[in-house]
Formats: C-alpha cells, structure tokens, sequence
C-alpha cells in the first residue's frame, strides 16, 4: 500500500491491515535515495525498533516516522543547530515534545537541516550546506525549518517538527507546498528547544496534510511543568485528535468573517502572481459562504523592524552562553591563552549571520541605546497585539498570503532585505502577538505552491485546522508536493 498520510496508517495498522514497519521502512529507503540531493537532514538515525508489533500498537503514533528540527535536544542523538558551534553536541535528554512522540510510539529518525540557530529565511546560513527545495533544487525550501520541510514535501517522512520565532515553521511550510502551524504561545512546550528568541518562539507540526497536523499536534501540545510559560489551560487534546480522523464538516465556512489588512497584499516587494493568486482563492472562498472585509492597518509594515530588534536582543542573551567552557566547542583552553583570546577563538565558531545578530543585539540592549531601540520595540509590539485582537474581535480570522513572493533562489542575496521584509511582514504578527497562524496550500501555478496563511484567536489552533482540512480536501482539493514532482 502506498500511503499518503500518516494518519491513514494508524486507521489501518489499528484495523489490523497494516505493517508497523511500512512507514519506517518507506523512510529509510527515501532518506537513502533522495537526502543525498535534499540535504534535508544533519543526522539520521537509521535504526530500527525491535518489536513493534507487541511494543506500541495501541498508541497513536506506533510505528510512525518523525524528522525533528535539529535546533530541538534528543538524547543521545546529535543536536547542532547547524552551527559548528555544537557540531558533536550529543544531549543527555530529549525535549519535552520528543518525549511524548517517542511516548506514543513515533521514531525519530533524523535531525533536519536549518538556519544556523533558526536564524534565517531561506535555510542557508546552515554550516552544513543548505537543504534544497524537492520542486526545484535551486529553490531555497524557505528557512529557517528548511530540511523538515524538504523532508514532508518529498514524501520521505509525513510528520516533522519545526520552530517558529519569526515564519520558520509557515514560510517553509508556504515554499514547499506543505502545512506548517505556529500554535498560541505556551500551548506547545518549549523545554528542550535550543532558544532564538524565547518570547515569541513556538515548536510545532509540519506535516503534508491538515490531518496529519492535528495528529502531531495532538501528541505534542499541552501543559508542561518544565515550561514556566507553558499554559495550563489549553484545547481538549480529544477535540484535535478527532480533527485527524475525522471528514471535514460541511458547515466549516459559513458563518465565518475574515479580515484582510490592505498593507500585506498591496506590499510593494511582493511578486503579482502571489497576489493574484491570493485574490482568487479569496474569490473562490467567498463564493462559498466566507465573508471577508479589507482594513487598513500601517503599523503592520513596522512588524518586522520590532520583531527584530526584540528577537535579536533575545537571541544576544541566549547565545552569551557559548564559549567553549560550559557550552560550545572549545577550540582553545585557558592554560594555552588569554581569557579574551579564548573566549574570541571559542566564539569565533559562530557564522557570519549569528555573530551579525549577537552584535546588533547587544547594541540595542546597551545603556543610551536602549531607550531608544529596545523600549521602543517592545511599545511597537504592544501597540501590534492590541490590533490584532481588535480585529478578531470584529473577525475570526485574519488572512494573508502564505508567501507574497516565491520561493526565492539559493543564491539570493541576504543582505537584501526588500523581499525578506515583505515575506516577513504578515508571519511575525503572529509571534508578536501569540497568537496562532496555519500556512497551507491551496493549488500550484506550475511547480510554484500557492499559500494561505490564517492567524486565529488565541487558542484557536483546533479551529485553523479544521479549517484548512475543509479547503484543502473538500474545496481546492490541491494535490501534495510529490505528487506534482
Ligand atoms: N526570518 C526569521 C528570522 O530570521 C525567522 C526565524 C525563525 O522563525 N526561526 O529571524
């Protein structure tokens, strides 16, 4: 049987009618065959479990592969972040989401590819290589949860973790034709995740279904007591569960009132086809029964500059850590030179993007220059949330494009800001703000992926999945990234 979803799977191995090495094997056979090209992952782990069939059948995941993000710990199993910082940083504990997919019989068979420390858009600031688009291989696969996406869209694993501080679980998602959700900030928990940017960082579900979301979603999500921001109060685990096996209900779309801020979609560096092609699928939702108004909101435009300047200062705190003595690769030792010698050696393992973040975060975060960025930043911040929730208030969503540009080459330029602010612009809302936001495709214009991306109320994540389970299967009816290939 060849499947296409995991959750399809775990109907039939409970129905008795599946093997419970069909998927791993399927994995580890794609993995051999296509990772060479991909690049998608830094580790494999081809190792097979004993007994399945005696050991999980009767939980949720048995049998199931997983690719994780390698900015995210498991025991024993290398974690670098894609930086040579950590490059033979082998953990001694799994993160708290690991934990309950190995709970619930998944196996993780990889680390994926990204941004070193997540920090990027298009997945090449990695030390190992960047990974590589399945529908192009001159495409960037959009970082920073670059080889999980490449991973999900080339069929070799349909469950994978991301992170997502800024986009990188959503533009990914948005360039490979995938899903990704970014979940209400503390309804996934964060231990075990290496920090960017703490505040506005969530782990969560890639996967190339809406109901193979909600299956990895269901697993991972819910309160964590070594989380101090993990929330106690959260969705009904059955309710997302049900959202995996279940058909979509007819009624999903009516009733329902979207906004649509004007500055996203007439952003002057975003590419007319994307937009086009957002305007049509608008068109076809309203024709069946989705109301939508257009607002005009400006601060948005300001989303990226504050989400920088806060994730930045995060990201100077969080990396101060590695030099070598506790944390890091230590290239030189403190009987062979200088305190300032080796710490500078030690931390001159960073790439060229990470030390440009560090240095710029500490700047900002010193005296004088604090008022004057940082403040400032945080009463942008302040002033976008207070927006957003005014407009879902009035509205049960807001809808941008997944991506207003396509997917951009390898090679692109990073310095040039012009397209990656307009493809940040609508994503980082969301991790201003906590609040939750779907990408997920809605058709192709040739082998270029088009993209909704939907940020909901807060603790809506069961409603924006139940949603893109009902366009995607019942309305645009779009066809998975490898079988476009
Ligand atoms: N483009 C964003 C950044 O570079 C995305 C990062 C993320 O979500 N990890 O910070």
């Amino acid at each position: 049987v060849r499947y296409l979803r995991a959750t399809d799977f775990v109907l039939d191995l409970k129905g008795g009618s599946a093997d419970p090495y069909a998927l791993l094997e399927h994995a580890h056979r794609e993995m051999a065959r296509l990772d060479p090209q991909l690049n998608a992952f830094i580790t494999i782990d081809g190792s097979v479990p004993e007994d399945l069939e005696r050991e999980c059948r009767n939980r949720v995941l048995c049998g199931v592969p997983v690719a994780v993000k390698d900015n995210i710990v498991t025991e024993s199993l290398r974690t670098t972040c894609a930086s040579l910082m950590l490059k033979d940083y082998v953990p001694s504990y799994s993160a708290t989401v690991v934990e309950r997919i190995v709970g619930a019989g998944g196996k993780i068979v990889g680390k994926t590819n990204l941004d070193e420390f997540a920090m990027g858009s298009l997945g090449t600031t990695s030390a190992f290589g960047p990974a590589r688009n399945p529908l192009n291989l001159e495409w960037s696969p959009g970082g920073s949860s670059s080889g999980s996406a490449a991973a999900v869209a080339s069929g070799m694993v349909f469950l994978a973790l991301g992170s997502d501080t800024g986009g990188s679980i959503r533009l990914p998602a948005a360039w490979t034709g995938i899903f990704g959700l970014k979940p209400s900030y503390g309804l996934v928990s964060r231990y075990g995740l290496i920090s960017y940017g703490e505040s506005l960082e969530q782990i969560g579900p890639m996967a190339s279904s809406a109901r193979d979301l909600a299956l990895l979603l269901s697993v991972i999500m819910g309160f964590d007591e070594k989380d101090s921001t993990s929330l106690r109060e959260h969705i009904a685990r059955d309710r997302v569960e049900s959202i995996a096996f279940t058909n979509p209900k007819p009624e999903t779309l009516s009733g329902l009132k979207a906004t649509v801020i004007k500055e996203l979609v007439e952003h002057p560096d975003s590419d007319e086809v994307m937009i086009r092609e957002f305007w049509r699928a608008l068109d076809r939702l309203s024709s069946e029964g989705l109301s939508y108004e257009v607002v005009s909101l400006p601060v948005v435009l300001k989303a990226p500059q504050t989400y920088y300047v806060i994730a930045f200062s995060e990201a100077s705190s969080n990396l101060a850590r590695y030099c070598g003595v506790l944390y890091g690769t230590r290239r030189l030792d403190f009987e062979e030179a200088s305190w300032e010698e080796v710490y500078s050696t030690n931390r001159g393992l960073f790439g060229w993007e990470v030390k440009r973040r560090i240095i710029l975060g500490s700047f900002v975060l010193s005296k004088g220059y604090y008022d004057m960025f940082f403040s400032k930043a945080l009463k942008a911040r302040g002033l976008i949330k207070r927006e957003l929730d005014r407009l879902l208030s009035r509205s049960h969503l807001i809808l941008t494009p997944g991506s207003p540009v396509k997917p951009l080459p390898l090679d692109y330029d990073i310095t040039d800001l012009s397209k990656l602010n307009a493809v940040d612009a609508p994503l980082v809302l969301a991790n201003l703000s906590g609040l939750p936001a779907i990408t997920f495709p809605v058709g192709w214009t040739g082998r270029i992926p088009i993209a909704l991306h939907a940020i909901g109320r807060f603790l809506s994540d069961d409603m924006l999945i139940e949603l893109a389970k009902a366009l995607t299967e019942e309305i645009f009816r779009v066809k998975l990234p490898f079988e476009v290939m």
